[in-house]
């Protein structure tokens, strides 16, 4: 009925600097409640196509401007969000489930720092000059902004994600389309609406908000567009590569995780089992870098897991608004099921469920009956061949196992697809080198998780990606490079 479409939320995709109703929508859900609330464009080629030549439109003037001047937009961009800091972090919690505090304290900050961040790194890259005395050549190289960008985010960290592209893509002179998950579209939407007030011209940014088989792949397909930055699963990633075959477009590909956590003897375990805890259950499970293998060394295997299990059980779930609240909703039903199905899977292989899904019961606020919740769940005794420990689950669930020696958890640690992050828990600075070393693993955090340098390279091996991003990196990707050969 009209009163209630009215009640909803109506998102409208941003092109050309204005916002543009789309013929059809989706429905959107707050995973905390089971309610649509909003509505979401569900854009394809055609909304894709108007975006595509905005961008080009505004390609010209954006990448002949100094990178001074785009970064005091940017800059003004990066002010303007955490002006509306509570705001976003609120919106961000209702749209995806996160807790409050979480929005509050990681996603919101961290987009608004992306910004700051690629305003100060663009003003100090250098390029490369070589000399050839004896032939009389000066070779250098320059570097220019590639054109349109397509970037493709995932649902676990919307805004936090969408911006570590866009910043690096606009900073370096391109112009760019966006698009977010169709299940977390709002902060991108908010955001547009402070991308004039910042100084950011007309179809610098566009966004056209839908779903991956529809907007995603008409991005992806489309030969304006000549190069992708996309978050997401490997099995997107792998219709992706596919579908931007026949244009050879640059991708980077940012994907799935099953990160080990190798916990050897002489670890601090009062730094380690917080540091686990969280590393295993943050943002609900739902984040690419998450522990979900837990491998202990014999000898503290008992009293590890007998710690870790009692301080899982204090990890309160419920209503994400609360602030007390440590985890909030799933991302949705159907995951909420999939993850919860892992659990069953584990147990009728015989692995032992010690605190969490079908173990515990969870009491749930009254306006929170029909969210998408889950205790955080430790498993034991899953065998390597597993798919609890073969595959990503996504969500609060970690499987802990025992290990002798360094030769074997490293070989186990590596026997899994993917390769994203991984945790090494030792107090020998030799053995934490010599571990770190050998992990087929992008990331190596040892006695800590998530502490990152944004000027270092992020990104995975194997299934879990293909490219790096981070202050060189992103400048690299999104910069196409010449080299020029000066004879005198
Ligand atoms: P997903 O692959 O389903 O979707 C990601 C995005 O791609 C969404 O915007 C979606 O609409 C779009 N998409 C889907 N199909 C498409 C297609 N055919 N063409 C173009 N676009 C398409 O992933 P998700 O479920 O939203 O996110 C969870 C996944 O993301 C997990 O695997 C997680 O590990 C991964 N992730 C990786 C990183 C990283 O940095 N490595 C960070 C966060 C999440």
């Amino acid at each position: 009925t009209m009163a209630h479409s009215k009640a909803l939320l109506v998102l409208e995709n941003f092109i050309a600097g204005k916002f543009v109703p789309c013929s059809s929508y989706i429905d959107s859900y707050n995973p905390s409640t089971g309610d649509i609330y909003c509505r979401v464009p569900d854009s394809g080629k055609e909304e894709v196509e108007a975006a595509v030549k905005a961008a080009k439109a505004a390609f010209p003037i954006w990448s002949s401007k100094s990178p001074l001047e785009r970064s005091q937009i940017l800059n003004k961009l990066a002010d303007l969000i955490e002006h509306d800091l509570e705001a976003f972090a609120q919106a961000e919690s209702k749209d995806q489930g996160k807790t409050i505090t979480f929005a509050r304290t990681v996603d919101i900050p961290r987009a608004v720092y992306n910004f700051r961040f690629f305003a100060s790194s663009i003003l100090h890259h250098t390029t490369e000059c070589t000399e050839m005395a004896t032939v009389g050549c000066v070779h250098y190289t320059s570097r220019a902004p590639v054109g349109v960008a397509g970037l493709i985010s995932p649902w676990n960290l919307p805004l936090y994600l969408l911006t570590w592209k866009i910043a690096p893509a606009i900073a370096c002179g391109n112009t760019v389309v966006a698009k977010p998950s169709e299940m977390t579209s709002v902060t991108a939407w908010m955001m547009c609406k402070l991308l004039e007030k910042a100084g950011v011209p007309h179809g610098v940014v566009n966004v056209v908000f839908g779903t991956g088989a529809k907007a995603g792949e008409a991005l992806v397909c489309h030969p304006d567009v000549p190069l992708i930055s996309f978050t997401g699963s490997t099995l997107t990633a792998q219709r992706i590569t596919e579908k931007s075959a026949p244009h050879c477009k640059r991708l980077s590909l940012e994907l799935g995780g099953k990160n080990p956590a190798i916990i050897f003897d002489d670890a601090d375990l009062t730094q380690c089992i917080p540091t686990t805890l969280r590393s295993s259950f943050a943002n609900q499970g739902e984040i690419c870098l998450c522990t979900s293998r837990i491998f202990v060394q014999r000898g503290i295997y008992s009293e590890f897991l007998e710690r870790f299990v009692a301080e899982a059980k204090k990890w309160k779930v419920g209503n994400p608004s609360d602030p007390t609240v440590d985890v909030g909703a799933l991302i949705s039903k159907e995951h909420l099921e999939k993850v919860r199905s892992y659990v069953k899977k584990a147990q009728a292989e015989g692995a032992r469920v010690l605190c969490g899904e079908g173990v515990d019961s969870l009491a749930l606020p009254t306006g929170n009956q029909k969210g998408y919740f889950m205790l955080p769940t430790v498993i034991a005794e899953v065998k390597d061949e597993s798919c609890c420990m073969q595959e990503e689950i996504f969500g609060p669930v970690t499987c802990v196992v025992a290990f002798d020696t360094e030769e074997e958890v490293i070989e186990r640690a590596n026997s899994v697809k993917y390769g994203l992050a991984a945790t090494v828990w030792s107090s020998n600075v030799g053995r934490v080198h010599r571990v770190a070393r050998r992990l087929q693993s992008g990331l190596v955090w040892t006695n800590c998780w998530l502490i990152r340098d944004l000027n270092l390279p992020f990104g995975g091996m194997k299934a879990s990606g293909i490219g790096r991003e981070g202050a060189k990196d992103s400048y690299e990707f999104f910069t196409e490079v010449k080299t020029i050969t000066i004879k005198h």
